[in-house]
């Protein structure tokens, strides 16, 4: 997951359909969905934008809000991180606390980067998870 290959790249095409999906950063024979994302080339509602940055909502939530804060850049991982492009890093921090603003869930929320396979790190681009919301929650009974 978070990779397509070039036969899925053409049922995406086919189901998005104009403007033209031209495929951005191949790596070999697949590319990055959130690269995709990124340039516009999926049908994926970005919910914040600044230079460096976007915000879009987990396709699959874990939390009544579960967002994730992406770096335009494609960077696979924590582990890719040097000197040079590690100051992202207090940008989607920044980006994570005015989301806590924007959806007043400053009360409680959780960040969290899944580094590695082994960690379940499914999408190599680089990605917070902001999980909060739960105070939101309708009580039941
Ligand atoms: P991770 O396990 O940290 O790599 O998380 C990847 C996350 O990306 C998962 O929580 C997925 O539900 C989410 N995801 C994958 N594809 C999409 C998509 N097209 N739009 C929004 N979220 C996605
Ligand atoms: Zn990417």
């Amino acid at each position: 997951m978070g990779y397509y290959d070039k036969q899925e790249i053409q049922i995406l095409r086919r189901k998005t359909g104009p403007p033209e999906f031209e495929p951005v950063c191949w790596r070999g024979s697949m590319t990055c969905i959130f690269c995709h994302i990124i340039a516009r080339q999926l049908p994926t509602e970005i919910i914040y934008e600044n230079a460096d940055l976007v915000v879009f909502k987990d396709i699959n939530p874990q939390a009544p809000v579960h967002l994730l804060i992406v770096p335009k850049k494609h960077i696979e991982s924590i582990n890719a991180l040097d000197e040079k492009t590690a100051g992202i890093f207090s940008k989607m921090v920044l980006a994570a606390k005015a989301m806590a603003e924007r959806h007043g869930v400053q009360s409680g929320y959780r960040l969290m980067i899944n580094n590695g396979r082994e960690a379940g790190q499914v999408v190599y681009h680089l990605h917070m998870h902001f999980l909060g919301g739960w105070g939101k929650r309708p009580v039941k009974g």
